[in-house]
């Protein structure tokens, strides 16, 4: 057993300790939590780190397997031009090396605090890591296709399915974004999603021209698929925003994760909390402003903080898989934002999405959260700085 404490402990679903203790076993289990009131004495066997222990964090959208796109794109793309150009390294892809950067991100994302993870994913790239990974990883078979094979795509992703179940994976299909599937091909995945609740993803309103694209069928979207050869003659707009779509034909119990949520007005974020019961947004700033040169608006979100999660978003769009750096965004975007609450963000929401709450996201008996320890945190503020490192005790 391990006696473990610190300036303070966040345990995320009670009030900060300061100077509190943390037992946990060999397995990281926590066997109790001691409030000192502020007052430790020395005692035998007990840790005494200088910082806050929070719990692991939940990273709730990355992209594993595009690792090895890191440093290769310029920032300021916008999403059109970024999709062009993701295609066109997909392509060249080396999957050998790929599978050696994206092993690498996963021990990196190990060592940033990072206990799970909610991963969009296209091939098998990233099985064998996964199975043998610390990290917890749901995967989020990403389905796209515009055209009218919309069964032929949907059986090919079963089978991508099963070989993730197979290898004792957690898996979902789920589209890639509103406006890259098909409406058939999104009935497919709606009725598989109904039949085995699904948790499901999606790419929400990430670009300007995703919304122009359902309105009115122009803009930047619909000239890269143009360009792209992809047949839009049965794609009909219609004549609202991306969201109404998904608003329309998603299912209304099941956990979604919407992502990202750029160009949502506050009217939207308030219809999709209301409507779904289990909807998560997942803001991700740092992937938002290399992307499209823009943070998310806080103040659409902030009515319905139990359901904000935060994710990094791939390396082609990041320079790390950090929630820590994405943590250190949010407190300056939001300057009147308590640690606790970006907490909660970066930690119980995103597990509750995942379905991971019993074991995962707080510092609570009988939960294996993992323990990390933020260093050179501002106290006076009680807030993270930008100097403040993460390192794992659990
Ligand atoms: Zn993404």
């Amino acid at each position: 057993m391990r006696r473990i404490s610190a300036n303070y402990i966040f345990p995320v679903t009670k009030t900060p300790l300061k100077n509190g203790i943390i037992e946990v076993d060999d397995s990281g289990s926590v066997l109790n939590i001691i409030d000192t009131q502020g007052h430790l004495t020395e005692s035998r066997n007990l840790e005494f780190y200088n910082g806050v222990i929070v719990p692991g964090f939940i990273n709730a959208h990355c992209h594993l397997e595009l690792s090895e796109l890191k440093g290769k794109l310029n920032q300021g793309l916008t999403i059109p031009g970024f999709i062009n150009l993701m295609i066109s390294y997909k392509k060249n892809t080396d999957s050998e090396k790929a599978i050696s950067v994206a092993r690498l991100h996963d021990s990196l994302m190990k060592q940033n605090g990072i206990v799970a993870v909610a991963d969009i994913v296209n091939n098998t790239l990233t099985i064998e890591i996964k199975k043998k990974s610390k990290i917890y990883y749901h995967n989020f078979i990403e389905l796209i296709g515009l055209g009218s094979n919309a069964n032929e795509i949907f059986n090919k992703n079963i089978l991508l399915y099963s070989e993730f179940i197979n290898s004792g994976l957690k898996a979902s299909l789920i589209p890639h974004a509103p406006y890259s599937v098909s409406e058939n091909l999104f009935e497919l995945l709606v009725q598989f999603a109904t039949e085995n609740n699904s948790i499901l993803s999606v790419h929400n309103q990430e670009s300007e021209s995703e919304n122009e694209m359902f309105r009115t069928k122009k803009g930047k979207l619909v000239d890269l698929f143009t360009s792209l050869g992809i047949d839009l003659s049965g794609w009909k707009p219609s004549g609202k925003n991306s969201i109404d779509f998904l608003m329309e034909n998603f299912p209304k119990e099941n956990n979604i994760l919407f992502v990202h949520n750029l160009y949502s007005t506050k009217k939207e974020i308030a219809s999709i909390a209301n409507e779904f019961l289990n909807s998560y947004f997942v803001i991700c700033p740092l992937s938002n402003y290399f992307i499209e040169s823009k943070y998310p608006d806080l103040d659409n979100f902030l009515p319905f903080s139990e359901k904000i999660t935060i994710g990094t978003d791939s390396l082609a769009s990041n320079n790390s898989l950090s929630i820590l750096e994405e943590m250190k965004v949010l407190a300056k975007l939001g300057s009147t934002l308590s640690f606790e609450t970006i907490l909660k963000w970066g930690t119980i929401n995103g597990a509750r999405a995942l379905k991971l709450e019993e074991k995962l996201g707080s510092i609570e008996i009988g939960k294996i959260p993992g323990l990390n320890l933020i260093t050179d945190f501002d106290f006076t503020n009680m807030q993270i700085a930008d100097k403040s490192n993460v390192r794992v005790l659990v």
